[in-house]
């Protein structure tokens, strides 16, 4: 095939530019992401080597090489690893994959455009920050696997195109010659790359080579040295995990997480285990302090590194990790599962379930830890993770329990910030009260002065305020704690006297015939109008049956554009309050019946604001509160 020539997908054009003119500080990252590429195809290679038999020929030693000529004005980072294909590198150096990362440049350039580099990694546009430092970058591969030497060689100077062209190279892997621009001459010196290195990879299993010049004694002449060139290996290769606990620093610890995360904030807490047994290994993790930027996103990768004894295996293993942990990040070695395990096998293996276990529990341990021990800190984790977290309740049965004592609430008792337990919610709960009560919405000060609330706070029995769209599932999944059942508030019917009161029953059965009525008028919008016992000043509400759909739960569905069957609420009536008698009042009048009709109608839209919906016709509701006021006025 000749030469082609392409052009760059218009959000690596726009990535280029910010690379090229906005990013100034940290550029020696680019050599990171090149070693960590390098590194990534040296792992395929290897994996390859093992599970298939045609490519352990490979590459002999497997090695990362930096290649700095003065002369030409040159850093060459090569590798031996899997290589790339023409089609491959097309699409790998030409496009964004990840629609992540097209969001990211967005909100970059929208916002600061000197936004902190350390984002970029994140994003899967490692390969591109080479355009920092160099004019021209020109990468030569050639795909492990291939009997002829035929390579391809790539080439831009980020001017928004790029050429491929047939090229001839020996041995498996890439070489990415990076022409250095005349101010970033800086990456020749054997001590900056020394320095990056080990400032970026020191953990990266493979070796880091580079020619360097050593003076040594001359055999023959003591007094003479001579110069001598070899081989050094930069990085230490040390897999930080395997290290001793005692051994490793806070800072080492970090910098790892960074590394592996491309968070450039420090994790908020560290889970660093060896697991003996029945199944061994260790386990690295990290509770990450801040929400990662893509965890929202399809593509967005789950789960720990999962390494077989140092050999990488694949980089984000879901098996080992439940959902509602998925903001774990971090590395497993495991010592005695097979290294050519593959993805199918992996999803029904029993030590890989034996690990799932193991980490699940140690990092629901270490939480229920950090909230005793360090309760600000958890707080913090709470805000950023709890939604994920509480997932679990509904997919995890076995441990609902414990993550339940993980959730902290915000309810009717609770001022500012401070937030509660269902345990410390258990504690305060006055004796006549049988269960734990909870309202969901999406406004806390709309919800304290929710007629839902009014008959608990008269009896002083606290109500949870749950805020996120998910809670009334994750509520009705774990349906109890400690023996007390959770209820809505705002749903099915609320009993909290065991005897009602006597001129609540006698308030009742003067309602009956005016009750009647209204259930008439309303026939075609409720199921049923029944006297409230949850009211205390407001005088109505409408709730759902003790089964129904959450109204929060409804309108995220609808927004979502998902059909919700529409079911009939109940109308409940607050038989104490004035409303209703001058209304019974109204019944034995025939030509009062449409007055009762337009009072009835108007009660009903109240109901549905309280409820957080739209009255049923706003403009006739407008238009009978002004004619009611009209009519005030003119009493005077
Ligand atoms: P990321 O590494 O996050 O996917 P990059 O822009 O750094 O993003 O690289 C894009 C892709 O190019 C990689 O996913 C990989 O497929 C390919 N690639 C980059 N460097 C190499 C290399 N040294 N050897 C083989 N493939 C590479």
């Amino acid at each position: 095939m000749t030469t082609q020539h392409m052009e760059f997908k218009t959000e690596v054009k726009q990535l280029l530019d910010l690379m090229i003119h906005s990013l100034y500080s940290h550029k020696e990252i680019f050599l990171r992401e090149l070693i960590s590429n390098a590194s990534d195809a040296i792992d395929k290679s290897r994996y390859e080597a093992l599970t298939n038999k045609e490519m352990s020929e490979g590459a002999g030693e497997w090695k990362i090489r930096l290649t700095p000529d003065r002369t030409a004005g040159t850093l060459t980072v090569s590798d031996n690893g899997i290589g790339m294909t023409r089609d491959e590198i097309v699409e790998s150096l030409g496009t964004i994959a990840h629609s992540g990362t097209k969001e990211f440049l967005r909100t970059l350039q929208e916002r600061d455009k000197q936004a902190n580099p350390e984002l970029i990694g994140q994003f899967g546009v490692g390969f591109y920050s080479v355009f920092m430092v160099s004019d021209r970058v020109t990468v030569l591969t050639k795909k492990a696997g291939l009997q002829s030497s035929m390579a391809v060689r790539w080439e831009s100077t980020a001017d928004g195109s790029f050429t491929v062209d047939d090229a001839e190279k020996e041995d498996q892997g890439t070489d990415i010659v990076l022409h250095l621009k005349d101010d970033e001459k800086k990456y020749l010196e054997e001590w900056e790359l020394r320095n990056v290195v080990t400032k970026y990879s020191d953990y990266i299993d493979h070796p880091i080579v580079m020619e360097v010049e050593r003076k040594k004694p001359d055999a023959y002449d003591k007094d003479k040295t001579i110069s001598v060139k070899e081989d050094e290996t930069l990085n230490s290769r040390k897999a930080l995990w395997l290290k001793d606990k005692a051994e490793i620093s806070e800072t080492e610890y970090n910098d790892f997480y960074k590394h592996i995360s491309h968070d450039f904030n420090n994790p908020s807490k560290i889970v660093h285990y060896k697991a003996e047994g029945t199944s061994e290994f260790t386990a690295l993790l990290f509770i990450p302090s801040k929400v990662p930027h893509g965890i929202f996103f399809k593509e967005f990768k789950i789960g720990p590194t999962l390494y077989v004894r140092r050999v990488q295996i694949m980089d984000h293993c879901e098996e080992l990790i439940p959902p509602y942990l998925r903001f774990i990040t971090g590395v497993v070695d495991s010592s005695d599962l097979p290294l050519n395990v593959s993805r199918e096998i992996l999803q029904s293996n029993r030590q890989i379930e034996t690990i799932r276990k193991s980490l699940t529990k140690k990092v629901l341990d270490t939480l229920a830890e950090m909230k005793k021990d360090d309760p600000d800190k958890y707080r913090a984790f709470h805000n950023e993770f709890g939604r994920i977290l509480k997932e679990g309740i509904h997919y995890d049965f076995a441990r609902k329990e414990q993550i339940a004592d993980l959730l902290l609430f915000s309810s009717t008792k609770t001022e500012g910030n401070t937030v509660t337990t269902l345990d410390t919610y258990l504690t305060n709960m006055p004796i006549a009260q049988e269960e734990i009560y909870y309202i969901t919405g999406t406004d806390r000060n709309e919800i304290m002065k929710s007629p839902y609330l009014e008959a608990f706070v008269e009896k002083g029995y606290e109500v949870l305020i749950m805020l996120d769209e998910i809670d009334d599932i994750i509520m009705g999944s774990l349906h109890e704690y400690k023996g007390k059942k959770l209820k809505s508030v705002i749903r099915g019917d609320i009993h909290l006297d065991k005897e009602k009161a006597p001129e609540t029953k006698k308030a009742e059965g003067a309602m009956e015939k005016l009750r009647a009525s209204m259930k008439e008028i309303l026939k075609d919008e409720v199921k049923e109008v029944r006297l409230s016992e949850r009211l205390r000043d407001s005088a109505c509400c409408l709730v759902t049956d003790e089964g129904g759909m959450d109204p929060n739960m409804e309108k995220l569905l609808k927004a979502m554009g998902q059909e919700v069957p529409e079911t009939k609420k109940i109308f409940e009536i607050n038989p104490t309050h004035p409303v209703f008698d001058a209304m019974n009042a109204l019944l034995g009048d025939e030509s009062k019946l449409n007055l009762l009709k337009e009072y009835t109608e108007m009660l009903y839209n109240q109901a549905l604001i309280l409820e957080g919906s739209k009255p049923r016709d706003p403009a006739a509701f407008a238009k009978t509160v002004s004619k009611l006021m009209v009519e005030r006025l003119k009493q005077g």
